[in-house]
C-alpha cells in the first residue's frame, strides 16, 4: 500500500493577483470545531458577517452575504439569478474577467451586446453610457478591477444613469473589494460580487455579495409558481423559474434572512475564516487599509522603474492592488518566474491571451500587501533578471521603494 507523505506545503511569499498569503488569524480561525449550521451562535455569526459586509461594502443593502463557491459562483448566482432567457445585457470588455460575464450571461440566455476597448486601458465613461443609450439593455455587468490588464474602471456615472433609466448594473469588484474603495450605494450599484482570496486575505471558496431591493424585486418575480398555475402576469410554473437549485439567490436569502429556511449545507469553516478576515479589516479601518495599497503599489511602481523597468498600461486607471511590467526584450519570462520561486520562494504572475510573454503582473494584495514583501520581490526581481543577463540597474530598485517609504518617492510625503 502507497504510504503519502504528511501535508507540509512550503511557505511562501505570494505577490500574484490571487490567492495570496493568508493572516495565521484566518487559518487559526478555520480551525475551529465545526458548529451546526442552525445552532444559535452560528446563526449569530452569520448574522454579524452580514453586518460586516454591510460596512465593506459601504451599503445599507440587507442582502449581504457570501455564497459558497469561489468568486466566479458568486458572479453566476448574481447573473443567473437575475437573467432571463432573451433579456439584453451589455457588457464592457477591458479584460480577460470582462470576457468571463459575456460567457456567463450568454449561458443564462441573454443576447449580449458588448463593446470592447484596448486591453491596458479602461472606456471613458462617456462611451458606456452610449452605448446603454444606444442598446437599453435590462443589465449592464462590468469589471471594477481587471486583474488580467492592472486596470480599474470608474462606475459613478455609469451607475448614475442606469439607476435614471431603470438598467440594473451589476459589478465584479472580485480584485478590488478591501484594497480600494466600493462605494456600494453612493455609486448607485445594484449587485456587486467580491472575491474572499483577493484583499480580503481569505482562502479562495466563498463571494460575498451584496445587492439591492431592486435586485430583490426581481427575485421576487421568479419564485417558483405553482404547477398548473399562473402567476399575476400570465406566466405559467417554469416559465421564469432560476435555471440553477445552488445559485438561485431568492433560496438563498432564505437561508441568511430570519425564514433560515434550509438550502445546502453551509461551508461553516469557511465561514470562520471570512468572519475574522472581515474582523481584521474593519479592525485595520477601510481608510487605512486603501492607503497601505497605495503606499506599497508606489513603492513598488518606483522600484520597477529604478531598476530600469517600463510599466504596462496606462498609469491613470491603474488598478492599486496589480502592478503590470514589460517583460524586457529578449528575456524568459517563465524561466524568471521559475527562479524567483525555486530561489527566492517568491510567486509572481504571467498573464493570459494577447499578454501572455509580455508582461509579468506584481499583486500587492491584502496581507501579502506588505513592505518587507515588496522590497523582497524588488530585490530579488532585479538580482534573478541580472542573472538572466539583463542590463537593469544593481541595487536602485531597493532604494527607490526606501525613499518612498520615506516619504521622498516622486509623489511626495505618502507616509
Ligand atoms: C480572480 C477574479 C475572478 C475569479 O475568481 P475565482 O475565485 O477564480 O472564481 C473574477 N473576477 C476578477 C476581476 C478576478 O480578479
Amino acid at each position: 500500500m502507497a504510504v503519502y507523505k504528511e501535508l507540509s506545503p512550503s511557505l511562501r511569499t505570494i505577490m500574484t493577483p490571487g490567492p495570496v498569503e493568508v493572516d495565521p488569524r484566518v487559518l487559526r480561525a478555520m480551525s475551529f470545531p465545526v458548529l451546526g449550521q442552525f445552532d444559535p451562535e452560528f446563526t449569530s455569526l452569520m448574522n454579524n458577517t452580514m453586518a460586516m459586509l454591510r460596512e465593506l461594502y459601504m451599503t445599507s443593502n440587507v442582502w449581504s452575504y457570501p455564497v459558497d463557491g469561489t468568486s466566479r459562483s458568486g458572479i453566476e448566482a448574481v447573473l443567473v439569478s437575475l437573467i432571463q432567457p432573451g433579456d439584453k445585457v451589455l457588457v464592457p470588455v477591458y479584460g480577460r474577467f470582462g470576457h468571463l460575464l459575456v460567457e456567463i450571461s450568454e449561458r443564462c440566455g441573454a443576447e449580449v451586446v458588448f463593446v470592447d476597448t484596448e486591453w491596458g486601458k479602461v472606456f471613458d465613461p462617456e462611451e458606456i453610457i452610449k452605448a446603454i443609450h444606444l442598446h437599453k439593455p435590462k443589465l449592464v455587468a462590468v469589471v471594477h478591477g481587471e486583474t488580467s490588464t492592472g486596470q480599474m474602471q470608474s462606475l459613478a456615472d455609469v451607475g448614475k444613469v442606469c439607476r435614471e433609466l431603470d438598467i440594473l448594473l451589476v459589478v465584479d469588484a472580485v480584485a478590488t473589494i478591501g484594497g480600494t474603495p466600493v462605494e456600494t450605494d453612493a455609486w448607485y450599484l445594484d449587485a456587486v460580487i467580491g472575491g474572499t482570496q483577493k484583499c480580503l486575505s481569505v482562502p479562495s471558496g466563498m463571494a460575498p455579495i451584496t445587492y439591492n431591493n431592486r435586485v430583490e424585486q426581481q427575485l421576487m418575480s421568479r419564485k417558483t409558481i405553482e404547477r398548473g398555475l399562473r402567476d399575476a402576469d400570465g406566466a405559467r410554473a417554469g416559465e421564469r423559474t432560476i435555471a440553477s437549485n445552488y445559485l438561485d439567490l431568492s433560496q438563498l436569502q432564505d437561508y441568511w434572512g430570519p425564514a433560515r429556511l434550509n438550502h445546502h449545507t453551509e461551508a461553516t469553516s469557511m465561514l470562520y475564516g471570512l468572519y475574522e478576515g472581515l474582523r481584521i479589516v474593519l479592525r485595520e479601518g477601510l481608510e487605512a487599509r486603501y492607503q497601505r495599497h497605495r503606499i506599497n503599489e508606489q513603492a513598488l511602481m518606483a522600484g520597477i522603474e529604478g531598476m530600469g523597468l517600463s510599466l504596462y498600461g496606462d498609469l491613470s486607471s491603474k488598478l492599486p492592488m496589480v502592478t503590470c511590467i514589460h517583460i524586457p526584450q529578449g528575456i524568459d519570462g517563465e524561466s524568471v518566474r521559475n527562479m524567483l520561486l525555486y530561489d527566492f520562494g517568491i510567486e509572481i504572475a504571467s498573464s493570459f491571451g494577447p499578454l501572455k510573454g509580455k508582461i509579468w503582473r506584481i499583486g500587492t494584495m491584502g496581507f501579502s500587501c506588505q513592505r518587507k514583501n515588496v522590497l523582497h520581490v524588488l530585490g530579488a526581481l532585479e538580482a534573478v533578471l541580472r542573472r538572466h543577463g539583463c542590463s537593469v540597474s544593481s541595487g536602485e530598485a531597493v532604494q527607490a521603494a526606501l525613499d518612498v517609504y520615506a516619504g521622498k518617492g516622486k509623489e511626495g510625503v505618502l507616509c
